[in-house]
């Protein structure tokens, strides 16, 4: 399964919930990335510059990283691909990938709210330094301010969820990443979700979706 939508949608605090509550394996190239960043590898150093100016990672990079880190169990399973595809060109390579695995995309879950809501929702965010936990100062506060409530390292705000950097991003995914929606709704498995209501909510709806996927695989 894939999770689109513009940044602020909720991806990766969404992700997080559907791994708690369904027992599904979440992968996220930006997770990936700030990673390899942390670590200073050559991936990391190819990336930092892009990501810091809210622009898209070349192609071939993240296809190389992904290929690397996503090889579907013998068992099956189901994986949530969380920021990845962003691009046509990554979406061909992901299918052809996943065919010579055999396996496909069941369902690609647009996470839609309005464009004030993902403003506010990014410059609030607050992201652990240590285990990458994702918190909102009054959306998602956490117990102690400043601290992760999982391990207890201090939280930051990314570099770029300054509010100019934002703003690039949502124009980098109208363009970039918006012509997947027809991509994956010609395929027949889009399933658009109102991203705008409590996450309780919307992980709810999620969750009901994913019980037949679950069980087909
Ligand atoms: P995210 O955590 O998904 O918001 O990603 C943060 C940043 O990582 C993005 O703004 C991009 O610079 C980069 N990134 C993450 N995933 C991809 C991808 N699939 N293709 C290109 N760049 C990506």
């Amino acid at each position: 399964m894939l999770l689109l939508g513009p940044p602020g949608a909720g991806k990766g605090t969404i992700a997080e919930a559907l791994v708690r509550g369904a027992g599904v394996v979440h992968l996220s190239t930006g997770d990936m990335l700030r990673e390899a960043v942390r670590q200073g590898s050559d991936v990391g150093r190819q990336a930092e510059t892009f990501m810091k100016r809210g622009e898209l990672v070349p192609d071939p990079v993240i296809v190389r990283m992904v290929e690397e880190r996503f090889q579907v169990g013998a068992g099956g399973g189901t994986y949530l691909l969380d920021g990845f595809p962003r691009t046509l060109e990554q979406a061909r390579l992901l299918e052809a990938s996943l065919a010579r695995q055999r396996a496909l995309v069941n369902l690609a879950f647009l996470l839609e709210a309005p464009e004030e809501l993902l403003i506010q929702r990014l410059t609030g965010r607050r992201t652990c330094r240590r285990c990458g936990a994702n918190y909102h100062v009054t959306n998602i506060p956490p117990k102690r301010p400043g601290i992760c409530d999982l391990c207890g390292s201090e939280l930051q705000q990314r570099p770029d969820d300054r509010e100019e950097t934002i703003r690039k991003r949502l124009e980098v995914y109208r363009r970039e990443t918006e012509p997947l929606i027809r991509y994956y709704e010609r395929q027949g498995v889009l399933v658009r979700i109102d991203s705008s209501r409590p996450l309780a909510d919307t992980v709810a709806e999620l969750i009901r979706y994913l019980e037949p996927a679950a069980q087909e695989s």
